[in-house]
């Protein structure tokens, strides 16, 4: 048994390395988190009875490096796990034994407030919050208010089609979109539902 055991971590360990040097190639090092100590914090969300330390963490800066992520995952038949916060509470975000696990984190900027059609552009890892603050900065309101408002990111609470008190009267998540851009696992972008601009 013990035999088995140490054979299995020396072929998570090479599984791991070469993971880590493909990944290096395309990305910058401190977006590849492939240490043992480094990954638990990722092993798993707010439902953490269960926990499942990653094969290897990545942490790409921007929408061309996830999409050469997803490719390669994708060519190579790994599984991936997409993280916002980390605060869901259905197990969403636990990490698969033999994946990736793709933290949206740094993407985390508000691209537009857009005041006079009463609209922001943001990108997956801003904070439910922030997106609040920067709506009120302008005379807005942005509704949705989950509990974990202060840490959960928007690309969770799409993905989760997140609320809180005050969605009884405006909606959930799902109410204040008008539309999302994704990249699917083969790495493709595409953009569902339309903002009025592009309609008109
Ligand atoms: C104290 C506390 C209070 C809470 N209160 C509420 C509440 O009032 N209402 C409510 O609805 N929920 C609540 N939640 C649950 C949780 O905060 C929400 O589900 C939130 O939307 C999760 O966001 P996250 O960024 O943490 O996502 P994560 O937990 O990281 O991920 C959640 C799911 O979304 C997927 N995902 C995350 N980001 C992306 C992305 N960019 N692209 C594709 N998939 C993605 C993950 O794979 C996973 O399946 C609460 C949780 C806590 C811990």
């Amino acid at each position: 048994m013990q035999g088995q055991s140490d054979n299995n971590s020396l072929r998570r360990q090479r599984q791991r390395r070469t993971l880590a040097d493909a990944f290096l190639k395309m990305l910058p090092a401190d977006a590849v988190i492939f240490r043992e100590e480094e990954l638990v914090p990722y092993e798993c969300d707010g439902l953490s009875a269960y926990r499942q330390v990653p094969l290897i963490v990545l942490l790409p800066y921007d929408t061309g490096q996830v999409q050469a992520i997803l490719r390669y995952c994708h060519a190579n038949k790994i599984p991936v796990v997409a993280r916002g916060a980390g605060t869901g509470l259905s197990g969403g975000a636990l990490p698969h034994e033999d994946g990736v696990l793709l933290s949206l984190a740094r993407l985390n900027k508000i691209l537009e407030v857009d005041q006079s059609n009463m609209r922001a552009r943001v990108q997956p890892g801003v904070r439910n919050l922030a997106i609040s603050d920067a709506a009120r900065s302008q005379g807005l309101y942005y509704a949705p208010d989950p509990s974990s408002q202060i840490a959960c990111s928007i690309g969770g609470n799409v993905a989760e089609n997140a609320g809180g008190v005050h969605c009884l009267k405006y909606g959930l998540t799902v109410n204040n979109l008008l539309e999302v851009t994704l990249i699917t696992i083969e790495g493709e972008q595409i953009t569902l539902g339309a903002s009025e601009s592009s309609t008109s």
